[in-house]
């Protein structure tokens, strides 16, 4: 029935070969169907139905499936989709697979299958997915690991304080990044993702700062501060090394230390305050020394002097001394009023004690002052107008002003000179000004003219220390008004000083 060539494929196929009939008996069997089904010569099956290789449970069934096969013949793998099992002799089971085809042989239907052993191949694989499952709860586990990483990291970054958390590349270019600055900005991680954080360098540090990340790339930490706007960063770099991944990386740490830094410079601001008022202090004193000296010399020449004018017409002889020494005494008393106010300035103790002030009665002891301190034929020419005759003021503040001024004009005029002394006040301001017709300040000097201890070149052999013009600007600054100068070498100088009437018609506090 079989040409032998037809036979030997039969007969040698690692198949497990068989032919059954339409009534599902048994015809043929290949050598290999004896062996799988652990029989000892095909005999024992043909005839049998083929149900006898079948789980017993699933017999049944298979004869309907094997009738409507009949019916309906094709070539297809049997059971799809299912793990199908055959039963050996000894009832013990194995996995198949099963492929059926069929022909006819004098016009009888016949169906062969082809059957296959699977045992290993469902050994292996439910090893493969025992693996693979195992594989995938670790994976899950090392996500859910990661994720909670990346949590926490997140959440470290997010409220990173005062500052921000970069990776960059070696391009520089960010690849994660947060902290609480970024978040402030109005910015999103994600936003900053793929910049380069070069750029949010600015344009005057952006060279500097590039040579130092080139030196994170190379495997150093670095540091950098740098000021933006007014605040203060500094900015902090460790290499990564992540040796898992080939690209080099680094951590850049961006911190506002804006309120250090201002704290810092602050201190600095003081000490350098502290040592400026004990350097002005040790030069007051060695000035002053000098200073003090003719005043003195003054005094106890004079006082020497009126000894030797006992009698009753020498009166006019001791005044002239008397007005000496009073004067010298003013000199001196001036010299410490300055010392005094610039050491409550400088300390930031100067304070005021406002009062009302009878700008009448106020004018009026200002003239008597003067008075005692001008050279001898000189004369005040006073213009006093007040549309507010009372201001609330500190008194000696105030004065002290004043008699600066004036006692500039004496001193850098001649002895017989002018000097036009003003003062009003209006509906806007409170004005006061001393003009005199004396030496001037040279043009180029004129610009220093407020600064501490600046004395002209015109001014050698005029006494003075060069205070009182600087302690005026503070105290007229102090009060919220303006001092102003015009001067001309040789023809006389004229200042202005002059403060919102608002600042003193305030009520006292
Ligand atoms: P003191 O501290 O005793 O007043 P001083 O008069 O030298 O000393 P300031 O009153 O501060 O100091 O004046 C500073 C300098 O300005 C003076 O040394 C002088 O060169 C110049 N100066 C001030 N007022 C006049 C003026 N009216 N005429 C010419 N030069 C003046
Ligand atoms: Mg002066």
């Amino acid at each position: 029935m079989m040409d032998s060539k037809y036979k030997q494929i039969f007969e040698n196929s690692k198949e497990g070969l068989l032919v059954a009939n339409k009534s599902g008996t048994i015809e043929m069997v290949n050598p290999q169907v004896v062996k799988l089904f652990g029989y000892q010569s095909k005999e024992e099956l043909l005839g049998q139905k083929i149900e006898i290789l079948i789980p017993h449970e699933l017999r049944k069934h298979h004869v309907n499936h094997r009738d409507n096969y009949s019916k309906n013949p094709t070539s297809r793998s049997m059971g799809i989709g299912k793990n199908l099992s055959a039963v050996r002799k000894d009832g013990s089971s194995f996995p198949v697979e099963v492929s059926l085809s069929h022909f006819k042989e004098n016009d009888e239907l016949k169906v062969i299958a082809f059957i296959v052993d699977i045992t290993e191949r469902v050994k292996i694989e439910a090893e493969v997915l025992k693996l693979n499952t195992e594989l995938e709860r670790e994976v899950q586990f090392r996500t859910a690991e990661i994720n909670a990483q990346n949590k926490l990291l997140r959440s470290i970054a997010e409220n990173f304080p005062n500052g921000n958390i970069y990776v960059v590349n070696d391009n520089f270019i960010i690849e994660w990044a947060d902290g609480s600055l970024i978040r402030e900005m109005g910015l999103t991680d994600q936003s900053l993702i793929g910049l380069s954080f070069k750029n949010r360098l600015p344009e005057k540090d952006k060279n500097a700062i590039i040579i130092e990340l080139e030196k994170l790339i190379a495997g150093q930490s670095i540091r950098y501060d740098l000021t933006d706007k007014n605040r203060h960063f500094t900015i902090h770099g460790v290499p990564l090394d992540l040796s898992l991944n080939a690209n080099k990386r680094a951590l850049l740490v961006e911190l506002d230390v804006t309120s250090q830094r201002k704290a810092e410079l602050e201190m600095q601001d003081n000490l350098n305050k502290e040592k400026e008022l004990n350097e002005m202090k040790s030069r007051f004193v060695s000035m002053a020394s000098h200073e003090f000296r003719t005043p003195l010399s003054t005094i106890i020449s004079s006082a020497t002097i009126i000894g030797k004018y006992p009698e009753a017409t020498q009166q006019s002889q001791r005044e002239k001394h008397i007005e000496r020494i009073k004067r010298s005494v003013f000199n001196l008393t001036g010299i410490l009023n300055d010392f005094l106010s610039l050491d409550k300035l400088e300390s930031g103790a100067a304070t005021f004690k406002n009062q009302p002030i009878n700008l009448y009665d106020f004018t009026q002891e200002l003239n008597e002052e003067f008075s005692a301190i001008k050279k001898e034929n000189q004369t005040l020419i006073t213009d006093f107008k007040f549309e507010f005759d009372t201001i609330n003021c500190d008194p000696i503040i105030l004065k002290n002003c004043c008699l600066n001024l004036l006692s500039n004009a004496t001193k850098y005029s001649k002895d017989d000179d002018f000097i036009d002394f003003t003062m009003y006040t209006s509906k806007t301001e409170f004005l006061t000004q001393v003009k005199d017709y004396g030496i001037g300040i040279p043009k180029d000097e004129q610009k220093e003219l407020f600064s501490r201890f600046f004395r002209a070149k015109n001014v050698t052999n005029i006494q003075g220390t060069g205070l009182g013009l600087n302690i005026v600007k503070r105290y007229v600054d102090l009060m919220g008004g303006s001092i102003t100068f015009e001067s001309e070498v040789n023809s006389g100088t004229t200042f202005t000083i002059r403060i919102p009437i608002a600042n003193m018609l305030k009520p006292i506090e």
